[in-house]
């Protein structure tokens, strides 16, 4: 009885004994194939261009985004920052503005209370929804119209999934018309307040300081802002909230020097009118602003580079210190805005994706002092170009053109810097050299004081330092472990959140 009832008992304890037996020969054979995905990482070299070779074919893409994520990095010199803000994060900083008595109200339906009013193509269209006004604004309001608002705060669920999808250009079928004619327009009072556009400018800085970079020029607005009462601020009374934020303890921990651009809509009828002040609003906040620089639809003809020729030449006669970095070349036929541009007195050309389509200047520019400032990830989403097999930017910099990478409009693309440094390598090889090209020319190329640059460019050395040294007696310590993808990588690379 006993061994009868031993023998089914002794099976099973034995059937357990192989089982715990083979989970823990499971456990060690998956300890020693992530020991052999750890081990897959090129062995310690002193060379780190070759080293770096070596990386690239045997790391994942997660690897790769790891050590492009804590590589060293320079500047971002094209930087939106209304649009540089990820739709979260707008939301919360929206949110906490209520501290400062700023509260927003969103449209979340049409009761076609302007039935024949509303002009898709005004700055505040009508028959838009998650369109954003501030308390003050909402107030004047009618009450049909006060009916198709509800308080930002209030938003829940498939609502709120939605207001911040409404500020994202992640659907296939969202392109140019959508970035140009509808995120702007939704963004609406939110990007009227000063507050709120300084501290997405520190929570930037904190951002892009984790993953590497030293320098953010951003373009940011100065005009139409508003008190939380609505009462405006003048230009000026803004730069002052700028700098007062730049100076508080978290935004110089991030320690990324900033300086500002301010841009003007270049096809509006007054853009003379609005680059003749921002030209003198540059030059008498010097500290702080650095240049002009001119955006928009360039397939829209009234916005042409030459326009602004006069004008500029009268300023110059009167004013210093004002560097211009302008849009040229972000359309799709072939023209001559960024030969014009530079007549302009440009030293920095913003996208310059149709250069490619001037010989003449493009000789001009190999080995020159002008850099273009180039932004892969917002040409594909905005159509610039079909796929990246298209994108002169290999061309440029494999011939001698000065270029550098950027991130344009990211909240918008969800996307960081370190995506620009993915796809660049993922498409075009980059080798390290060229890594360090792209990021010692965004430091050269910034309009900071030449003694801020020669710092950064100092600090940057010695981070290229510590980068090899680890190379050379540790390379897994390269790789990034607080790095995360975005939406962006996620969608094209599915190099989704690990
Ligand atoms: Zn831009």
């Amino acid at each position: 009885m006993s061994a009868q009832h031993g023998t089914p008992s002794g099976a099973v304890k034995s059937s357990r004994s192989r089982y715990r037996a083979m989970t823990v020969l499971f456990a060690m054979a998956l300890l020693l194939f992530a020991g052999a995905a750890r081990s897959a990482l090129p062995p310690a070299s002193n060379d780190l261009a070759g080293w770096f070779e070596a990386f690239k074919r045997e790391a994942t893409d997660e690897e790769l985004y790891r050590f492009l994520y804590a590589m060293p990095k320079g500047g971002d010199l094209h930087n939106h920052l209304s649009g540089s803000i990820l739709s979260e994060w707008f939301y919360d900083l929206a949110l906490a503005q209520e501290s400062r008595g700023y509260r927003y109200y969103t449209r979340v339906k049409i009761n076609n209370c302007r039935p024949y009013g509303g002009n898709a193509f005004t700055e505040s269209p009508y028959l838009m929804l998650f369109v954003n006004v501030q308390e003050s604004r909402y107030r004047e309001l009618d009450d049909c119209e006060k009916s198709e608002y509800l308080p930002l705060g209030a938003l829940e669920g498939d609502q709120k999934a939605a207001w911040l999808d409404s500020l994202r250009l992640d659907k296939r079928h969202e392109g140019r018309d959508e970035f140009f004619q509808t995120h702007w327009q939704r963004m609406g009072d939110l990007y009227l307040n000063p507050y709120l556009a300084a501290d997405a400018l520190v929570l930037n800085m904190q951002k892009f300081g984790e993953e590497g970079l030293m320098y953010l020029e951003s373009m940011i607005g100065v005009l139409g802002f508003m008190e939380a009462d609505g009462s405006a601020l003048t230009p000026d009374a803004v730069a002052d909230i700028y700098r007062q934020r730049l100076r508080d303890p978290d935004a110089i921990a991030t320690g990324v020097e900033v300086r500002l651009q301010v841009a003007i809509l270049r096809f509006l009828p007054g853009a003379e009118k609005t680059l003749r002040f921002l030209y003198a609003f540059v030059a008498r906040n010097n500290d702080l602003f650095v240049a002009v620089n001119m955006v928009g639809r360039e397939d829209n003809d009234k916005g042409y580079p030459l326009r602004f020729l006069s004008t500029l030449r009268d300023l110059r006669r009167t004013h210093h210190g004002v560097r211009l970095s302008i849009h040229a070349g972000e359309v799709d036929e072939p023209n001559f805005h960024v030969r014009d541009t530079l007549l302009l007195g440009a030293d920095r050309i913003g996208h310059g994706v149709n250069l490619i389509t001037d010989p003449d200047t493009m000789r001009l520019m190999r080995h020159g002092p002008y850099l273009v400032e180039i932004n892969l990830v917002s040409n594909l989403l905005l159509e610039y170009v079909s796929d990246y097999s298209q994108h002169p930017f290999p061309e440029y910099l494999r011939t001698g053109i000065p270029v550098a990478l950027s991130t344009d409009d990211r909240g918008m693309w969800d996307s960081n810097l370190t995506d620009e440094f993915f796809v660049a390598v993922k498409e075009f090889n980059l080798s390290w050299p060229e890594l360090m090209t792209l990021s010692r020319n965004s430091l050269l190329h910034a309009f900071a004081p030449d003694s801020v640059k020669a710092d950064m460019l100092a600090r940057y050395a010695i981070r290229v330092d510590d980068l090899a040294r680890k190379v050379a007696t540790r390379p897994a310590a390269v790789l990034a472990d607080d790095a995360h993808s975005f939406g962006f990588t996620c969608d094209r690379y599915e190099l989704c959140e690990w």
